[in-house]
């Protein structure tokens, strides 16, 4: 009889890293788990919120190249992908194009405005008391500073009232590292719906374990075309996924 083929989702922050002074740097461990998940050929997806292009300029720095180009992701919550070598973008409309550049520039005015803030859009973080805003394609992403007094109940006050108006469009979810704004029905189950699609073509796959550190990973395992197991992993304790991974790649029962 030969082993069930398995495939394996990842949440990137927080679950494959850990953060160090507001970044998120990447264990070891786990990069061996990908490396045996990847011989043993089982499916492997990235599913974040963070941009394709950070993942592979920052995350993917850490890992050999048969990793990467094993390895797709799934970013923006799926909005942004990365795969067999190429960028695809979802296709949004104008409108809605339009509305995520509108708000972008309201919700950073009014922060700026109300906390005597600069605006700094980097990957990197700031040296200095600004309002971070990560670079990404199609959704919206302002991050905490809190050497700052940055916070997300901070960002929240200003931004809350910019989106309320649109809550048939856009939503927001807030982390302890940045406030997200993304449009309504993109989220981490339409990311890894999106993932399966592409990663097991065949059908073949019987069962996916999907990692995450919040509630909003948590969303992949209601993926309708796949049999989802979902494990919440403390933040930053990648060790827990590492023995979870070993326990499922030596076929030992869930
Ligand atoms: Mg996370």
């Amino acid at each position: 009889m030969t082993k069930p083929k398995i495939g394996f989702l990842f949440d990137v922050d927080g679950t494959l890293t850990t953060y160090h002074a507001n970044d998120s740097v990447i264990d070891l461990l786990i990069i061996n788990d990908l490396e045996m998940i990847r011989k043993m050929n089982f499916p492997i997806g990235l599913i974040t919120g963070r941009s394709v292009q950070w993942v592979r300029n920052y995350f993917f720095n850490h890992i050999n190249d048969t990793l990467k180009e094993y390895i797709p992701v799934f970013g923006e919550f799926g909005l942004v992908n990365w795969y067999r070598g190429k960028k695809v973008r979802k296709r949004i409309n104008k409108e809605l194009r339009d509305l995520l550049r509108n708000i972008k520039q309201e919700c950073s005015e009014a922060i700026c405005e109300y906390w005597e803030l600069e605006p700094y859009e980097n990957y990197v973080q700031p040296n200095q008391r600004k309002l971070w805003i990560e670079p990404k394609e199609i959704m919206i992403t302002f991050r905490t500073l809190p050497l700052y007094g940055i916070t997300t109940e901070k960002l929240l006050r200003n931004i809350e009232p910019v989106v309320e108006e649109y809550t048939n469009e856009l939503k927001i979810v807030p982390n302890p590292y940045a406030v997200d704004i993304l449009p309504f029905k993109t989220s981490k189950k339409t990311a890894a719906e999106k993932a399966i699609r592409i990663l097991d073509k065949e059908k073949t796959v019987t069962k996916w374990y999907a990692f995450g550190d919040s509630e909003t990973d948590r969303e992949m395992s209601n993926a309708k075309n796949a049999d989802v197991k979902f494990y919440k992993i403390p933040r930053g304790v990648t060790q827990e996924a590492h023995l979870i991974i070993r326990r499922l790649l030596a076929g030992s029962p869930e």
